[in-house]
């Protein structure tokens, strides 16, 4: 019998689902869609098929169940529905327990429960997308891959934080890491663009997108990584702060009087690159804005992005015995030549030294090494974190 050759990958969030379909032998994504602005009235399901984009109204309760049942008439419209040989899930919260891909079953839903006390956000939209896939296609195999598995192989020291230790023991509190997928992949790209085995490569990969974080992979392992406990950590991001002094939580309580409530929104909702802005969190805005209008927050706010993220690679350097590249991924790493030329700046002490026409190259989708001849190499490379889904979902399957 031959083998569908298929696998649906979902990608689930609190108000949005994105799917693909992607073809396991040739790696092509056949069909791909983002259901957004899910339980509200403006609900609507955006599907990529043969070279055009449809918009779909979504029925009530507009919910992930109806974008999944959308996607399934759809799909059967298209007759694609029995070429799909199983579903990979991206799960964002796998804590200790998950290192690997899993095939889900209702021990594995349990757990996935059980750590969305790590990522109350997260697990459980992923566990609704679970639910809304089981009940479209009950015939079909489940895989869970996990946001935090890639960075299960750091070490101690980089992963307990200097709280009392029990804390760790009790309540699993340590650095997890996220954008596993993302640094996964790109650190296995790399290792090809430079013709050696990922066993004898240690690079350091910047995720930057609306959510960005930095990871130090030692031999193809990760061995550190800016996220931390929560996907908070680390350098600025679109919204988010990023690490600041923890002393500031308690002046904004005792001595401005915001709630707790309010004080998780400001750190996750408004501030980053929108905080210091006051314009926008998104850095195509900013950089119009900066170089256009000349507005100076937005400018200012690009800046300690840099430096952040500059920062950040350099003080990862210290977990690597070697450093072969830099890889820069996620839409800012593969699309603003801008922030990857600042961060360079930074980096000069670490032998980084931008090729300003390469720099300009490397954009929308274009991969390359942005390094001047005799500097360390930095190298542009787009993500895609749904291949390694749908590659993980299928290995499990038949390596069973
Ligand atoms: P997410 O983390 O939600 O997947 P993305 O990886 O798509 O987000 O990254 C979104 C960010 O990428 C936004 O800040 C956006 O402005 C930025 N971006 C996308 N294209 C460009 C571009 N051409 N120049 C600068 N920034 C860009």
């Amino acid at each position: 019998m031959q083998t569908a050759s298929n696998i649906l990958v979902i990608n689930c969030g609190s108000s949005s689902l994105k799917f693909s379909l992607i073809n396991i032998h040739n790696q092509q994504t056949l069909m791909s869609g983002l259901g957004e602005r899910l339980m509200s009235k403006d609900a609507s399901l955006t599907i990529n098929f043969a070279a055009e984009k449809s918009q779909h109204r979504l029925k009530p309760p507009y919910n992930h169940q109806v974008v999944i049942e959308t996607l399934v008439e759809i799909l059967r419209s298209q007759q694609l529905t029995d070429d799909i040989y199983a579903i990979g899930h991206r799960v964002v919260h796998g804590g200790e327990l998950y290192a690997n891909p899993v095939l889900i079953d209702e021990k594995v839903k349990q757990t996935i429960t059980m750590l969305s006390k790590l990522a109350p956000l997260h697990n459980p939209a992923n566990l609704i997308g679970i639910a809304a896939a089981e009940q479209a296609f009950p015939q079909l195999k489940q895989v869970a891959i996990f946001d935090t598995a890639f960075h299960q192989t750091m070490p101690e020291k980089a992963y307990v934080y200097a709280l009392p230790y029990q804390f760790y023991q009790q309540h699993s509190l340590r650095k997890y890491g996220f954008h596993g997928t993302s640094h996964y992949f790109v650190s296995q790209e790399v290792a090809k663009k430079l013709n050696k085995p990922t066993t004898q490569l240690s690079v350091i990969t910047a995720h930057l997108g609306n959510g960005c974080s930095i990871t130090a992979v030692e031999k193809g392992k990760s061995v550190d990584s800016s996220m931390g406990f929560t996907p908070l950590e680390g350098v600025m991001m679109g919204t988010r702060s990023g690490s600041i002094d923890p002393g500031i939580i308690f002046y904004l309580v005792e001595q401005l009087n915001f709630s707790l409530d309010e004080v998780n929104t400001i750190l996750n909702k408004k501030s980053g690159l929108l905080g210091v802005s006051q314009l926008s969190n998104d850095c195509r805005a900013l950089e119009q804005a900066a170089f256009k209008e000349n507005n100076r927050l937005a400018k200012l706010a690009l800046i300690i992005f840099s430096y952040q993220v500059a920062k950040s690679i350099a003080s990862l350097s210290a977990s690597l015995t070697q450093l072969d590249a830099l890889v820069f991924t996620g839409g800012i790493g593969e699309n603003s030549s801008y922030i990857r030329e600042q961060v360079l700046q930074h980096l000069s002490l670490l032998n980084f030294a931008i090729d300003p026409e390469k720099n300009q190259q490397a954009r929308f989708g274009q991969s390359g090494n942005i390094s001047q001849e005799n500097a360390r190499p930095c190298w542009v490379i787009p993500t895609n974190e749904e291949w390694v889904i749908a590659e993980q979902t299928f290995q499990l399957l038949t390596s069973e």
